[in-house]
């Protein structure tokens, strides 16, 4: 970070700068059919109490399973976060009352993850780069839902969440700004869809983060902190912050003290509130779970794993940068979701990237978001667009008329060529019928000629009444040329 960048992350107070500290407790609901300890259903959405097992549910005698495929994707997602792999990690009981795990015990990983340190690299819009490191990720079980709003009178639980395998990503307190924050949840969510072990919707909460926000005079000592409990939304997680950092500095600007607590978000008002006094890991009475043994893993457990990591984001956009010469903006615009990377790089196969991705990100991109669609939804295919792609290169159409010819794609769907051919728009690149045209329109404007000859930059002119006068099909390099030399302008 450059010092210029660093000053402008600052908070002016009423006695001067403050710099905002952030970690994040991010809780990322792992990819998997079953759950962490059984056989029940994950799907999202299903009747209240319907997946439900009586592991689940801790019947009497039940005891839990672990599911391997839960550990891989741990396992692979740490591969992803460039983290180290402990080969023997623990699970321990924590213990608390928990309404809505009938155990009365979280099962989850405390002296003993199975991942360790890490980084994830955040490239902020304004060219700034924040390493953030991983302080770990651990493996642990999600709670139900209390439901509160089904019954004036009694409160109701939906068990089916509960148990669900969870992965804790815990980072160092490395982030200085609510815009850095958000980058970083962003990318983190990046490479889990990447790598496929988390599918990161907030909106039906697989992907929630507790944010743990402090501040300081810039070069001081960590302060105090608050942290904020189960985020679920990018943008809610900077409202967070902003209103935390406001709030933490006007209590020491007034000579206050900040007590480390607990807190929620409220979305409605944009404000944090008290929730609890911080809990220590020893209120918890963390122990080995005596129904699990440790889990050991071998080395070639974990480089299986490693075979099937796919490209992540960072490596892609360093490729597209250095191979196809695209700006650091455009590549982080196309690598940002795995389905629009995709998407590019079936379009780039075989044609000039840079050209894909310009229709890619201005084109594709702006139309679909000018009409609220996500990539998955769009009218136009990755083959459609590269067959436009192959016009333009081919000179077929101008670069004009491919606007044309995306346009009826879009609305009307069909091959672009064909579409090309039947509709006649293909351009003219017969210079004798080009040559008619300007000829045309020179013997039509005898001053503006005498103008253009003294003052060349008005040929522009001509140009544009000669592709008017071919309806846009003439091939405007031709027009340009011929202009020029008939102005005695080369
Ligand atoms: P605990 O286990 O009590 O929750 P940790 O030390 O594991 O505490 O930290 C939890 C989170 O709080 C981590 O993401 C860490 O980066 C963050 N954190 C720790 N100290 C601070 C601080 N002074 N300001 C902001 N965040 C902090
Ligand atoms: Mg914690």
């Amino acid at each position: 970070m450059d010092a210029k960048s660093e000053k402008s992350n600052l908070i002016a107070g009423e006695t001067g700068d403050w710099e905002v500290v952030i970690g994040m407790e991010v809780h990322a609901q792992v990819t998997s059919n079953a759950k962490l300890f059984s056989g029940a259903s994950t799907e999202f959405g299903g009747e209240p109490n319907s997946h439900v097992s009586l592991v689940d549910a801790a019947m009497p005698g039940m005891l839990p399973v672990i599911n391997e495929v839960c550990v891989s994707q741990a396992v692979k997602t740490g591969l992803g976060l460039k983290a180290e792999i402990n080969l023997y990690s623990v699970f321990d009981r924590k213990n608390y009352f928990y309404p809505d795990l009938p155990q009365g015990y979280q099962i989850s990983q405390y002296k003993n993850p199975i991942v360790g340190k890490g980084e994830v690299i955040v490239d902020m819009l304004t060219g700034e780069r924040v390493i953030v490191g991983i302080e770990r990720l651990h493996l642990e079980q999600d709670a139900g839902k209390s439901l509160h709003d089904q019954h004036p009178q009694n409160s109701y639980v939906d068990l089916n969440r509960s148990g669900v395998a969870l992965m804790e990503i815990v980072s160092k307190p490395d982030l200085r700004s609510s815009e850095q924050a958000k980058a970083y949840v962003s990318k983190l969510r990046t490479i889990l869809r990447y790598l496929g072990t988390c599918d990161g919707n907030m909106d039906q909460g697989s992907l929630r983060a507790d944010v743990n926000v402090s501040v300081r005079r810039p070069g001081d000592e960590f302060g105090t902190r608050c942290e904020i409990k189960n985020v679920n939304s990018i943008r809610f997680i900077g409202q967070a912050i902003e209103y935390e950092a406001r709030r933490q500095i006007e209590i020491i600007e007034d000579g206050g003290t900040i007590d480390q607590e607990t807190r929620l978000f409220d979305a409605k008002t944009g404000e944090t509130r008290s929730m609890r006094s911080k809990e220590e890991a020893h209120d918890y009475r963390y122990f080995p779970d005596p129904d699990l043994l440790p889990l050991e893993l071998t080395q070639d457990f974990v480089d299986d794993i490693a075979k099937t990591l796919p490209e992540l984001p960072d490596e892609k956009r360093a490729r597209f940068i250095a191979d196809y010469g695209l700006t650091p903006y455009d590549a982080d615009v196309l690598v940002a979701e795995r389905e629009s990377v995709d998407y590019f790089e079936d379009v780039a196969k075989g044609r000039d990237a840079k050209q894909a991705a310009n229709w890619v990100i201005n084109e594709l991109f702006g139309r679909l978001n000018k009409e609220g669609l996500t990539i998955n939804d769009s009218p136009i295919s990755s083959a459609q667009l590269g067959g436009i792609v192959d016009l333009i290169k081919a000179e077929t159409i101008s670069g004009k008329i491919a606007k044309d010819v995306f346009d009826i794609v879009w609305t009307e769907g069909g091959d672009p060529a064909e579409i090309v051919e039947a509709r006649g728009m293909k351009q003219v690149t017969d210079t004798g019928a080009i040559e008619k045209a300007v000829d045309e329109v020179l013997a039509a404007n005898p001053d503006k000629v005498e103008q253009a000859k003294a003052k060349p930059a008005l040929a522009g002119w001509f140009v544009g009444q000669v592709m008017k006068a071919t309806s846009g099909k003439a091939s405007p390099q031709a027009v340009n040329a011929l202009i020029k030399a008939k102005l005695g302008l080369d």
